[in-house]
């Protein structure tokens, strides 16, 4: 018999990369399915589960800026691009039978219902997933510090960043094959050595409420289920 999940609810933070498969831009359908299907399996197995997907594979606020647009216009650009990504999340779940509700952090009424703490966790105690949308609806930062942001405000037992690759790393595993998996890894250790597991505020967010970062590969099957089981590969961030 399979081993009960370790943590009870969890936040998945999804960049926006995670739903291009082998596409240079935009949403991939398959891909997206792919994700929707892990989360499937995560909430079948009694997980309570809430995303915050990144907007980096339709536009992101600093390449906005560097073409010379004003920072503040260029993020909320980005803000929006992740509110595509969320819509397309929630449309590939729903497809497979999974309640799912997109909150923005940027009011958007047609769209989505806004943010509001209260809500989100009456929807997660209620089985469905909760899609976080618009980052934390602030130009100048990003969607990793909203995911830490969200994942201390839902109390949740762990942060799971699902990227491309397995875990972290001494070196880029594409370039390096010799380069070595961390298994464990201290959120100091991630800050003094500069390590590219997110960003700094999201690190110190994360330690500060004592919430493990998980990092693993999303697009392994079975993956996030493993995970949640304290087994497969992945690198925890943690005291
Ligand atoms: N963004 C922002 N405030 C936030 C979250 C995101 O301004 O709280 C903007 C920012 O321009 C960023 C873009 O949205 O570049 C997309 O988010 P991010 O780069 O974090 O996406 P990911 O790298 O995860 O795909």
């Amino acid at each position: 018999m399979s081993k009960d999940p370790k943590y009870k609810r969890v936040l998945l933070k999804l960049s926006g990369e995670a739903l291009m498969g082998n596409d240079s831009y935009g949403i991939n359908p398959e891909t997206v399915a792919g994700v929707a299907a892990e989360v499937k399996a995560a909430i079948l197995g009694g997980v309570e589960v809430c995303i915050v997907v990144g907007g980096g594979n339709i536009f992101r606020g600093m390449k906005g800026a560097a073409q010379g647009m004003d920072r503040a216009t260029a993020d909320h650009m980005g803000m929006l691009a992740t509110v595509m990504n969320a819509l397309a999340l929630q449309n590939s779940l729903e497809e497979i039978g999974v309640d799912t509700r997109v909150l923005s952090a940027i009011p958007m009424a047609s769209v989505s219902e806004p943010y509001i703490r209260r809500r989100a966790i009456r929807h997660l105690e209620k089985g469905r997933v909760v899609i976080f949308a618009a980052g934390t609806g602030n130009p100048f930062f990003t969607t990793d510090t909203a995911a830490a942001l969200r994942a201390a405000e839902m109390n949740c037992n762990a942060l799971l960043k699902g990227t491309q690759v397995d875990g972290v790393y001494d070196a880029d595993p594409k370039t390096h094959p010799d380069a070595v998996r961390y298994d464990a890894l201290s959120y100091m250790d991630v800050l003094r050595q500069d390590l590219k597991v997110m960003d700094a505020s999201a690190i110190s967010l994360s330690r500060e409420n004592n919430i493990p970062i998980v990092v693993f590969s999303i697009h392994t099957e079975n993956a996030l289920m493993n995970v949640l089981r304290g087994e497969g590969l992945c690198t925890i961030v943690g005291e």
